[in-house]
């Protein structure tokens, strides 16, 4: 049983020099940042699916009843409006892997202090803390 001794026993972390070290540590900054790159790929395969919707209506115009076609214009507002969403993540998704790539991941772009883990984990493209989004 010497491995189980060994796994329960004392763990030696190479990485303890966290004096000026954000709190969002290198592995959970990589993870998150590949969260964030499936997302991105998320969105651009939402919105080529989506973009069928999004001309529906000036496809079907012709053939088509009046409440039908309604219908199909309120399918088409919502299809733009998840459009308009979709962008608007996607931009703040590639400030978030800018803010990766430069190394400001995890500080909020206002006052600068470190965004907590949790909030990052539920929001990997949250550009500030609680307090400034406010
Ligand atoms: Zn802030």
């Amino acid at each position: 049983m010497r491995g189980a001794a060994q796994s329960n026993g004392l763990r030696f972390f190479p990485f303890d020099n966290r004096q000026e070290a954000k709190t969002v540590d290198e592995a959970v900054v990589n993870e998150l940042a590949e969260a964030l790159r499936q997302r991105q790929a998320e969105i651009a395969a939402e919105r080529a699916m989506n973009a069928e919707a999004r001309d529906t209506v000036a496809l079907d115009q012709a053939s088509v009843g009046r409440v039908s076609r309604i219908d199909a214009l309120q399918g088409q507002q919502m299809a733009l409006a998840q459009d308009r969403n979709r962008a608007a993540e996607l931009v703040q998704i590639e400030a978030a892997l800018q803010r990766v790539a430069d190394g400001s991941f995890g500080l909020c772009v206002v006052c600068d202090e470190d965004i907590p883990e949790k909030r990052l984990r539920l929001n990997p493209a949250a550009a500030t803390c609680i307090n400034c989004a406010k």
